[in-house]
């Protein structure tokens, strides 16, 4: 992970031909105030892996613990160690993926416990030190990826000594489905979780990620965790985006030029000029997370109106058609995501993949700048 300060971040300015990734923090701490509106009357955490989702943890954290979050979780060891660097003592810090085998983490991290195993691992370490543990149990209620399955489930049921010496804050589990509501398998989850829970010793609940919190009261837990809503994602596809756009991805115009009908344009000669045409070249490509896959695909935006994409994507370079667009001079930037019609989920779906994606694979080269901190 990098661990480039807050300071040294907001002090990008972008130096000639690079590309200025703008990250709204003001947003991203509004979104939080709203979901924890929404959580409300249970706590909402901050979920913070993959350096918040590609945006800069040691920036979006404490924004976030500004704002009023006091529980984060991110995914792996290395990750919790990191942000605990950054935020100091105080709000929870749970690992996801739980500590490794043979590692104890360090007392101010809390695994999640996605096993017997672990569990036996965690209680015998806080037995042998006389201390109690602080642990999530994560139950698998559907997606088959992490946590205590059915069997396990039922053996811990039946020997809830198996906990001694741990500390449990939350029981949780993950749902599969809550971005598509109708999806039958939420309320299956749901009904697992209640079920599991009524054979666990009484303790507080972790239920909904993002689009989990907008499913309706049946969703509702002691523990919400919010992750791309937070960083604009829409959390209710196929319906408005409630959320705030925190990303704003803008690349300059290095040369504009003029080419003859037939000509052909970038690797592969994929796209070939109907008119005389106006080819602006602009620095950014796929190692800075503009997919490939987009080729052809995809618009940016210069001032409200959408500019195509043509051609191959290439590693540093993306060239749009700007014929109708005079203005588009060198020097000019595009927004390529984060502007109208190029949100992430926009860009996602023209790609064929998932906001979520299109954040992080944000590159490392562009000009970082934080606003609304
Ligand atoms: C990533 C993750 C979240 C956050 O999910 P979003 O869909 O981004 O809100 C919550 N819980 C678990 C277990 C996760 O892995």
């Amino acid at each position: 992970m990098t661990r480039t300060s807050v300071a040294e971040a907001r002090g990008a300015a972008p130096l000639y031909g690079q590309p200025l990734l703008t990250i709204d923090l003001g947003a991203i701490a509004a979104n939080w105030r709203d979901l924890a509106a929404r959580g409300a009357p249970g706590a909402v955490a901050g979920v913070v892996k993959a350096d918040a989702y590609g945006l800069g943890v040691a920036a979006v954290a404490p924004a976030l613990r500004a704002a009023g979050c006091r529980h984060f979780f991110v995914a792996c060891l290395t990750e919790g160690l990191a942000l605990r660097g950054i935020l100091g003592p105080g709000p929870m810090i749970a690992v996801l993926e739980g500590f490794p085998p043979g590692a104890d983490g360090d007392a101010a991290l809390v695994p999640v416990l996605n096993s017997l195993d672990e569990v036996a691992a965690q209680a015998a370490a806080a037995r042998a030190a006389g201390v109690a543990r602080r642990a999530i149990l994560h139950i698998d209620t559907g997606m088959a990826r992490l946590g205590l399955d059915a069997g396990e489930l039922a053996r811990l049921s039946a020997d809830h000594g198996m906990l001694a010496g741990l500390d449990l804050l939350y029981v949780m589990t993950h749902l599969a489905c809550a971005d598509e509501p109708e999806h039958p398998l939420n309320a299956e989850q749901a009904a697992r979780f209640a079920t599991a829970c009524a054979g666990l010793p009484a303790c507080r609940r972790s239920l909904a990620n993002s689009s989990g919190m907008f499913l309706g009261a049946g969703f509702a837990s002691d523990l919400a965790r919010p992750g791309c809503a937070l960083y604009g994602v829409n959390p209710t596809p196929g319906t408005a985006n409630l959320m705030r756009q925190a990303v704003r991805l803008a690349a300059p115009v290095l040369q504009v030029r003029e080419i003859p009908a037939g000509a052909t344009v970038g690797y592969g000669a994929s796209w070939t000029a109907s008119r005389p045409s106006r080819i602006a070249t602009v620095a950014a490509g796929y190692a800075d997370g503009y997919l490939r896959s987009l080729s052809g695909r995809a618009s940016a935006d210069f001032r409200g109106r959408p500019i195509p994409l043509v051609a191959r994507v290439s590693m540093d370079l993306t060239t749009f058609d700007v014929t109708d667009h005079p203005d588009i001079v060198p020097g000019e930037s595009l927004v390529l995501i984060g502007g109208e019609g190029c949100t992430p989920d926009e860009v996602a779906a023209r790609a064929g993949t998932i906001g979520y994606e299109i954040l992080t694979s944000l590159g490392a080269r562009y000009a970082r700048s934080y606003v609304g901190g």
